[in-house]
């Protein structure tokens, strides 16, 4: 097991619903040096691509995908799940199904902070049905950019997410792949 997987192991509580609450480290209460390590270790993944900038989606993914940007030297673009008076000028808009609230969302990301010419690491916390990612996949490619990678903390992978996304070509690494969890017991198997 990695940093990561032992972390889950200890602390992580299984739910109902193909539910993994990991709140006590990393979307809730967040272990900054357990971030680091991550950061290190996406550093590591995607060595060889030329990355220049980080997209992640509010609220989970920003604390990871800040902690990674220092290992990249990049700034971080989130994308916000509503409209908002801080929000102008023109927009790119995708509508995205949430796994943990199962409502729709529409995802936005400012056009000026999106390049053409910009190659982007896409950081989220977790990787169930992979509609966040989908959405903002279609985001990056939307902006003419490209997509260099893709760096999740955990994958789900008896969800079917992770193979979509890796079907569509894209390089996909997960720190933590879980194949099997059961609320009853709390057991959780890694890949
Ligand atoms: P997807 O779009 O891949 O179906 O779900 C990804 C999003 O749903 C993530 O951004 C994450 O916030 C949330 N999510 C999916 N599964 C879980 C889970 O088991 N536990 C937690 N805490 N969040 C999850």
């Amino acid at each position: 097991m990695n940093f990561l997987e032992e972390r889950i192991a200890r602390d992580g509580i299984v739910k109902e619903g193909n539910v993994l609450k990991v709140d006590s480290f990393l979307n809730h209460q967040m272990d900054i040096e357990l971030f680091e390590q991550m950061g290190a270790e996406f550093a590591r993944r995607f060595a060889g691509e030329q990355i220049t900038k980080i997209l992640t989606i509010e609220a989970s993914g920003i604390g990871i995908a800040c902690i990674a940007a220092r290992y990249f030297g990049v700034p971080v673009v989130f994308a916000k799940k509503s409209q908002s008076i801080n929000l102008d000028g023109e927009m790119y808009t995708v509508e995205v199904e949430s796994f943990t609230h199962k409502n729709k969302n529409h995802v936005i990301v400012a056009k000026k902070f999106l390049a053409a010419d910009d190659s982007v690491l896409i950081i989220d916390d977790f990787l169930a049905n992979g509609c966040a990612l989908r959405g903002l996949i279609e985001i990056v490619r939307a902006a003419g950019a490209r997509v260099a990678g893709i760096g999740i903390a955990v994958e789900k992978g008896f969800q079917p997410g992770g193979r979509i996304i890796r079907e569509m070509g894209y390089h996909l690494e997960s720190l933590a792949i879980i194949d099997a969890m059961d609320a009853e017991s709390g057991a959780i198997t890694f890949r």
